[in-house]
Parts: structure tokens; C-alpha cells; sequence
């Protein structure tokens, strides 16, 4: 056992970006604290990514304030394991007291006096606060259409890692966010006959007016936006640091031969059955993609800016013929499709945080990562504070209020001591 009679101040669960950026702020004020972490450091973005995954945002703008990316250009897409060897060699910038193969497996609050008990696979820990940083991602969900089909492979997007994992057959991926338009591409090239299913998403352009989408985010206040827009709530966000990074555009990946089909309703009796919405799908992604073309241009127009003009950004191929004339169902066997690929997201799991921090839905309640209950915070989650809560430079933000707050609460216990 590690952990005998270990009492510390803070403990954070998790070691993910979350967990180092808490460790680096908590390390800053001076608060003795211990990160746990059941498996590696960054182990979401070693094993839980396919193999070919960059990240999404150029190599200036997801990282830490205080690090750049060794061997890599500003404007380039880190690849996955340079990601998580970062987080590595930025924890061991500060000395960032991590312990890996620790899995918390149950918190609660002690009773009749301040703190918790938190009780892990290596002993138990006291401490003052908890920090749960264990990602918003947590537990693939598949939905619940996803019915047995005898010959059929199916998988979540957080077990795909590459075309040569798949057998022979047709590929159907469910969801056209990052995930899903990444992996269908990169299957359609490798010579796998792909269909995807497309339902809302948002599509920014990778770059326009020679600056990237993360840029134009910034500036225009967007990743501070507090809360997604009313009805915004599950539309997915396509864009691709894939490549060199490009601008998602459904009308070319039909042409390149990906089949487009609308969001996927039933899998029943050897069928797949799906909304007749493609084309709706495709405007509507249409309409967000000008939308922040207008609004970068009337910033450039508003501040002067001498950035070169895209005409071009604003044509669009003509419509597929997938599109015009969409098609509503699939018979499993006659279209060949040995395996479904759902990359239809991750929901929460605090099935071991036993404390008053979430409501009557199970979700965490909190005001910009403090919960509900004193001394518990929650980081890393989607929309924490902002837009950018679970981005690699956002969480750094989140987790410097959050040490601050704990700073803070630490005044106030230590008032009137001797
Ligand atoms: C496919 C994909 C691509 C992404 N690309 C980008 C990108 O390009 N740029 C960007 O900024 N963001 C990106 N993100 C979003 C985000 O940066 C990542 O999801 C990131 O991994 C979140 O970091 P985290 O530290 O909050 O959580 P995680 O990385 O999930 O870390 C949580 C850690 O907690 C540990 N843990 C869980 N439960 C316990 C327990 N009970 N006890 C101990 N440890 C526990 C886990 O093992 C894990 O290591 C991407 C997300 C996905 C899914």
C-alpha cells in the first residue's frame, strides 16, 4: 500500500491536462497535494484516440501558457502521442506530485468534522478538498438503437484505431463531428466503401483570411461564450487539424466518394433506417460555416486589419447526388456493412464521488467548476466555465480558479488559529 495514514490538503483524481494544470496552480500557491491517476499520465490521449489523431488546433493555440511544443511549427497539428508526451514533460517541469496506477474508488465526506475520505486501490487518503479531473469524456455511449445484429461488428469511436483493425465489408460510421468525419475519411482512403450518417453539427472553416478558426474563436469571444446557443446542445462541431488541417466539407467527401446518409434512426430487422434530414443537415452546417466568415469579416472591417480577401471561401460545390436524393434505408447484408462505427460521444461517470454535488439528473452541480458541496470541485467538464472548458489552454484557466478558490478557503480555515 502506498497510502497508509496519508493526510494531505488536496487531492486531485484524474492526470489528464485537467489534472496537470491543477498540480501546476496548486504547486504555485504552495498547497500540498497529491494527483491520482489510475492508469498513465495523458492515458485518454495515448489509448482512448485512434492512431492517426493530430489535435484539432494548431500547435500555438492547444497548449499550456508556460510551454511550447518541442521540434514542432507554430501552425502545426501536434500528433496524439506528442500530445500526452507534453503533459508528461510539463508535470515534470514542476515536479508534479502524480501517482499513476492509483484508482480512487470511493469519496465521502467525513462526518462531524471538515474534508473526506477517499479510499483507492493503494490505501486510504484524508483530505481538506477534492479535485475530480477525470475528463468529460469518460464513458463511450453508444445509443440505445444499436440493437445485437448477428455478423455485424460494432464499436464505439473511442475503440477504433486504424482501417486494418477492421475486417473485410462496408463501413457505417453514426455521427459526423470530428471523430466521425475523421475516421470516414481516413477509412474511404484507405479503400473501405464508407457511408456516413450526418446529423446538426456546426462546421467552421478550418482558416479564412489567412487566420486559423481557433484564431477567429478568439477574437470574436466565442470560446468565452458561457453556454451553448438554446437547441445548440448536442450539435457537434466538425473540423480537422488532419492533413496539415483542412475545412470539413460534406459535399467533398461525397464526391470522394464517402456515402452521405441523414442521422441514423433504427437498426432493426437487418435494416438501418434514417431521417430523411441529409440536406436540411448540410444547410444548416452551410448557414454556421458563412456565419463566421460575416462575422470575420466585419472584424476585419471594423479594426482595419490588412488581411487578404477569400472570395473563394464562400463557393460551394454542387450539391451530391447522396444529398438531393438521400437515401432512407440500408439492408445490412445487400450494402455489405460488416461494421458500425458510433462516434456519438461519452456521457459523465462519478459512480465512486459519494457527496452532495449533483442534481436530481445525476449532473454535477456547480458554479464555474465549485460544487455544491464545500470542499468538492469538478474540472475539465464541458462548458465548466466557457466554450473552451475542455480545450488544453481552457482547462489551465478553469484550473487556476479553481486553485485560487482553494487558496482562499484555506484563509478563511486558518483564521483565528494559533
Ligand atoms: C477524439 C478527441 C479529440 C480531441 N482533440 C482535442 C484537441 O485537438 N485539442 C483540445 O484542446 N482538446 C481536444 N479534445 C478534448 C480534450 O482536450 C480531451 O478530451 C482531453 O483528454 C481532456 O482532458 P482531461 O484531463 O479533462 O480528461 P482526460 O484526458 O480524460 O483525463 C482524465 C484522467 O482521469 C483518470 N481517471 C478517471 N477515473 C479515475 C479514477 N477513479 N481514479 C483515478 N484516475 C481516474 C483517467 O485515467 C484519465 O487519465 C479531444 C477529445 C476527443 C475525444
Amino acid at each position: 500500500m502506498i497510502f497508509e495514514t496519508t493526510v494531505v490538503d488536496t487531492v486531485v483524481i484524474g492526470a489528464g491536462q485537467a489534472g496537470v494544470a491543477m498540480s501546476e496552480h496548486l504547486t504555485h500557491l504552495g498547497i500540498p497535494h497529491l494527483v491520482l491517476e489510475k492508469k498513465r499520465i495523458a492515458e485518454a490521449w495515448r489509448s482512448g484516440r485512434w492512431d492517426s489523431l493530430v489535435a484539432n488546433g494548431p500547435a500555438w493555440h492547444d497548449r499550456f501558457p508556460n510551454m511550447e511544443f518541442p521540434g514542432i511549427s507554430a501552425d502545426g497539428f501536434v500528433p496524439k502521442e506528442q500530445v500526452a508526451d507534453y503533459f508528461e514533460a510539463y508535470a515534470a517541469k514542476f515536479n508534479a506530485p502524480i501517482y499513476t496506477g492509483v484508482e480512487v474508488k470511493h469519496v465521502e465526506r467525513n462526518v462531524g468534522r471538515p474534508g473526506f475520505i477517499i479510499e483507492t486501490n493503494e490505501g486510504v487518503i484524508e483530505a481538506r478538498h477534492v479535485v475530480a479531473a477525470t475528463g468529460p469524456f469518460q464513458r463511450p455511449v453508444i445509443p440505445a438503437i444499436a440493437g445485437e445484429i448477428e455478423n455485424l461488428h460494432q464499436m464505439h469511436s473511442a475503440e477504433y484505431k486504424n482501417p486494418q483493425q477492421l475486417g473485410t465489408g462496408a463501413v457505417l460510421i453514426v455521427g459526423a463531428g470530428s471523430s466521425g468525419v475523421q475516421i470516414a475519411d481516413e477509412l474511404q482512403r484507405a479503400g473501405k466503401e464508407v457511408y456516413l450518417s450526418v446529423g446538426a453539427h456546426d462546421r467552421p472553416p478550418r482558416s479564412y483570411r489567412q487566420r486559423d478558426f481557433c484564431w477567429w474563436l478568439g477574437v470574436l469571444g466565442l470560446w468565452d461564450a458561457a453556454a451553448s446557443q438554446p437547441g445548440k446542445e448536442h450539435v457537434t462541431i466538425a473540423v480537422s487539424g488532419a492533413r496539415g488541417g483542412h475545412t470539413v466539407d460534406f459535399r467533398a467527401l461525397a464526391y470522394q466518394g464517402v456515402k452521405l446518409v441523414g442521422l441514423t434512426k433504427a437498426v432493426t430487422d437487418g435494416k438501418i433506417i434514417f431521417q430523411p434530414d441529409l440536406a436540411e443537415n448540410i444547410a444548416r452546417g452551410d448557414e454556421n460555416y458563412l456565419s463566421l466568415l460575416d462575422a470575420a469579416d466585419a472584424y476585419i472591417a471594423r479594426n482595419g486589419l490588412d488581411l487578404p480577401e477569400e472570395p473563394q471561401a464562400r463557393q460551394f460545390l454542387a450539391d451530391p447526388d447522396c444529398a438531393t436524393h438521400p437515401l432512407l434505408q440500408l439492408d445490412i447484408k445487400e450494402a455489405g456493412i460488416t461494421t458500425i462505427i458510433w462516434a456519438t460521444g461519452y456521457s459523465l461517470d462519478y459512480s465512486w464521488l459519494n457527496v452532495a454535488a449533483f442534481d436530481e439528473n445525476n449532473k454535477p452541480k456547480h458554479q464555474r467548476g465549485i460544487s455544491s458541496e464545500q470542499g468538492v470541485y469538478f474540472l475539465g467538464l464541458p462548458w465548466l466555465s466557457r466554450r473552451g472548458s475542455t480545450f488544453i489552454w481552457g482547462v489551465w484557466h478553469d484550473a487556476k480558479y479553481i486553485a485560487d478558490h482553494i487558496a482562499t478557503q484555506r484563509k478563511y480555515s486558518e483564521y483565528g488559529k494559533k
